[in-house]
């Protein structure tokens, strides 16, 4: 059985790492937080004292970290794990970051032949605790085929996006569309609401016509229209506003690097940081709906 390095075990690493040790797999974690890794081991993790005592003799590094500068922080530089990390090892880039900070850790893993693959994964940590998670995979598909039991000890659906960064891609631009689609939900409700119209009838005439989408189908941000919805708990649980707008920032940095024009991305990455200023960042994201006023 594959040893397994995982490091950085927050809200979504400690559930990977827990489905990769029902899976079988064995599992050697590091965390810059003690209890983070104490919750794993009665589940039969090892704790290791560092990250590079972490992949000391691991077949597969997966990393599930908070941002760019982690992931470039704990890779790249005279000290990173790629210079420590034996050839052939395969790596798996958890994280959600920028395409190009996951290129150059592309290309210094490529320097000392070590197999990597960008996978960030879309599904919240619902999705991590039931193992349901999607992957959207980034490099060479023949990697990919490698690393295809291990993804599904943690998810269901598997992506291949394309070479190096595309998992990044695609996942911001997923983002993207969806902070997008929770605004224009939020803010037609608004206006139907104001209008006389109730929010349990409209979200029905709208999510059965053509301006149906994936927040009316499961994740109305209107509070009481959908029961097991965050906005009917309050804005708790689901995915933080704060997260959001790094996702949408990390879009406007991918529009920059190519040129492309984003206004609605812009529009939606300057609303939520609004919602940030209004101290709503630990809400899920449908909290939006508070900036026109229901
Ligand atoms: P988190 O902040 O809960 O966990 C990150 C963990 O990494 C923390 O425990 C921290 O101590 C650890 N860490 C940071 N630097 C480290 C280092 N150098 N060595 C070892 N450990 C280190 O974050 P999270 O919610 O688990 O998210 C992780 C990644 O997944 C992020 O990139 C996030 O954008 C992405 N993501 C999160 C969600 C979600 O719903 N939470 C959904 C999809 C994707």
């Amino acid at each position: 059985m594959k040893q397994i390095a995982f490091i950085g075990l927050g809200h979504m690493g400690a559930p990977m790492a827990a489905n990769l040790l029902k899976a079988g797999y064995l599992l050697r974690v590091f965390d810059l937080v003690q209890s983070a890794m104490d919750g794993l081991v009665p589940l039969g993790a090892n704790a290791a004292r560092s990250a590079h005592d972490a992949v000391d003799g691991a077949d597969v590094v997966i990393t599930m970290l908070p941002a760019s500068v982690h992931v470039e922080g704990l890779y790249l530089g005279d000290e990173g794990l790629l210079k420590h990390i034996a050839p052939g090892t395969l790596v798996l880039e958890c994280s959600t970051i920028a395409p190009n900070s996951a290129r150059k850790v592309h290309h210094a893993a490529a320097e000392r032949n070590i197999p990597m693959l960008d996978a960030p994964v879309s599904g919240g940590t619902g999705g991590a605790i039931a193992g349901t998670l999607t992957f959207m995979v980034g490099g060479d598909a023949t990697v990919l085929e490698k690393a295809r039991p291990i993804f599904s000890a943690m998810g269901r659906n598997i992506f291949h996006a394309g070479g190096d960064g595309a998992g990044q891609v695609a996942k911001v631009c997923n983002n993207q569309l969806l902070a997008i689609l929770m605004i224009g939900t939020a803010e037609s409700l608004a206006l139907g609401v104001a209008n006389g119209l109730d929010p349990v009838v409209l979200s029905e005439i709208m999510r059965r016509s053509s301006g149906g989408n994936w927040a009316l189908e499961v994740y109305n941000p209107w509070p009481g229209v959908m029961e097991n919805a965050p906005a009917s708990r309050g804005y708790n649980g689901g995915f933080m506003t704060s997260l959001m707008a790094k996702d949408l920032g990390l879009a406007q940095e991918a529009a920059q690097v190519s040129g492309s024009s984003t206004p609605l991305g812009g529009l939606a990455l300057s609303l939520y940081r609004l919602l940030l200023k209004q101290g709503y960042g630990e809400k899920d994201f449908s909290v939006v709906q508070k900036l026109f006023d229901h």
